[in-house]
């Protein structure tokens, strides 16, 4: 089933989630239902907040992005990111490599806005997977960003909270518009029919 996704104003988006204490069969449904949501709007990630539930569950999917290398490892074996797609976080703990690199994100509860995203090159996650089971990945390149990004909405953190004062201040126009929006209750858009074509596409694949 495709789920709502919030926008930027709602005030879910601020909310930490909480610790997923037993995954179970609610869980895996929401899990189900985020996957679906996000494939459906054209997105990489997906984070429990932008469907209105404060809990620690990420859902990701990078196998159709072509043009941003990843190297991955699950619990300690090589393996080629597309394989483990989608991916689906519960209760993660991330540990970030000391360098950083930029580069272009996007999100699904920010529609046509990107920004510049200074983030760890490498990251180690732990995690538990839809069994319940502990997960630990190594990973660099875009997997790493994207964790990122999705770690920080489960702590109710916003990428434009990582952007640089300038940037952030020439957006400014556009996140007020959208606030309002969002307020005005125009939640959410449909998720649907919003991206075509190759360039357009090229920005939702970076959309998280
Ligand atoms: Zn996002």
């Amino acid at each position: 089933m495709r789920l709502s996704i919030l926008q930027y104003g709602d005030p879910m988006l601020r909310a930490k989630g909480k610790r997923v204490e037993k995954v179970d069969d609610r869980i895996r449904e929401l899990a189900q239902n985020m996957i679906e949501t996000m494939h459906a709007a054209n997105g990489v990630g997906l984070a429990a907040q932008q469907v209105g539930e404060a809990t620690q569950l990420t859902v990701l999917d990078i196998s159709q992005v072509e043009d941003r290398p990843t190297t991955m490892k699950l619990n300690d074996e090589n393996i080629e990111p597309a394989a483990a797609m989608p991916l689906v976080l519960i209760n993660p703990q991330i540990d970030l490599g000391s360098e950083t690199e930029t580069g272009t994100e996007g999100c699904l509860s920010f529609p046509e806005i990107t920004g510049e995203i200074e983030r760890a090159k490498s990251v180690t996650v732990r995690a538990q997977n839809l069994n319940g089971d502990p997960i630990e990945i190594e990973t660099t390149g875009f997997l790493a960003r994207a964790i990122q990004h999705e770690v920080d909405h489960l702590n109710g953190i916003l990428f434009i909270d990582r952007m640089s004062s300038a940037a952030k201040t020439s957006l400014s126009s556009k996140l007020k518009r959208l606030q309002k929006e969002t307020q005005r209750g125009a939640k959410h858009r449909s998720a649907t029919g919003r991206i075509r074509g190759g360039e357009q596409k090229a920005v939702a694949e970076t959309t998280l």
